[in-house]
């Protein structure tokens, strides 16, 4: 027969939330993940106004072996909580630069990856991102690193910022406008491109403006950087964005995240820029 376990280990199960232990058990399948090879990357076309694809966001997908393919929303959370997200993170960055110095080299396209503020504190990261730029063979600008305004406020990050900008990689706010302190991150970080957030695209409607779109756009022109809108649904949207002169468009009604295999092939479809 099986020994009973200790009763103290007993006590301490019993007590464990069924949450808790929920969070245990995704933690422990995320590393499998990451030793088993069960991630994998999608890429979603950003548009420019006249409608050529000018690069892609790499957007983390998990073939889970029994749930299925999950989206970040199921997994980054835990991914943050546990520090696995530095690990996972690393893999998305040597696979990002992979494709852009590999099959994606003489697209000239750029690519977009989403970076967690723990791999910015981490000095590993920028060794890394650093030996990433010496092995790969391509412009170190087609690479744009983009942070969540709204995880910026630690001390040193403005630091750690200009360190990569000094690589040449270029950096985004990711959705932007969302956070307690938009003009402040503009005013204290240097940045290449805002990204809108969705929500204010989602006010682009018939029925009104969107005198917040216009403004976010007129700023980013003021202060002469890129300017993505994210999450652009119909053609009414982009018209509008169109009309303000927005630099690029991202969103279902452009393109849906895709496969790597699946958007490669139909790059290869598309006429020679
Ligand atoms: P995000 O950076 O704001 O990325 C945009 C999200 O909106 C993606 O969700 C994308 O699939 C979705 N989306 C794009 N166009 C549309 C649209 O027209 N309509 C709607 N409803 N949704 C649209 P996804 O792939 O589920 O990713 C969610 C979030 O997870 C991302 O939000 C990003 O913050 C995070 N994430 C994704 N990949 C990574 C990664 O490699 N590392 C880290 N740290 N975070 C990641
Ligand atoms: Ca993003
Ligand atoms: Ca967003
Ligand atoms: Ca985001």
């Amino acid at each position: 027969a099986r020994e009973a376990p200790p009763p103290h280990l007993t006590f301490y199960t019993s007590q464990l939330s069924d949450w808790e232990q929920r969070l245990n058990r995704l933690e422990q399948e995320l590393r499998t993940a990451l030793d088993e090879h069960q991630f994998r990357l999608y890429l979603q076309g950003q548009f420019d106004p006249a409608g050529h694809l000018a690069g892609a966001e790499v957007l983390l997908r998990w073939q889970h072996p029994r749930d299925g393919l999950l989206a970040p929303g199921d997994f980054i959370a835990e991914a943050e909580h546990s520090g696995l997200i530095r690990p996972m993170g690393q893999w998305v960055l040597d696979q990002a630069c992979a494709l852009l110095s590999g099959a994606l080299h003489d697209s000239g396209l750029s690519l977009s990856v989403n970076v967690s503020v723990q791999q910015l504190h981490d000095d590993a990261f920028m060794t890394h991102l650093t030996q990433l730029l010496e092995h790969h063979d391509f412009a170190p600008r087609r690479l744009i690193l983009e942070v969540v305004e709204s995880l910026l406020v630690t001390p040193g990050i403005a630091a750690r910022l200009d360190a990569l900008r000094e690589l040449g990689v270029r950096l985004a706010l990711d959705d932007f406008g969302t956070g307690y302190s938009s003009l402040r991150y503009l005013q204290d970080f240097r940045v290449d491109e805002i990204k809108i957030d969705k929500v204010f695209v989602d006010a682009i409607t018939s029925r009104r403006d969107a005198p917040l779109v216009r403004s976010i756009i007129a700023l980013g022109k003021a202060l002469e950087l890129r300017v993505v809108a994210e999450g652009v649904e119909n053609a009414m949207q982009q018209d509008y964005l169109r009309a303000r002169g927005i630099d690029f468009l991202q969103g279902y009604y452009l393109a849906r995240p895709e496969p790597i295999d699946v958007f490669l092939r139909r790059l290869e479809r598309l006429p020679p820029a």
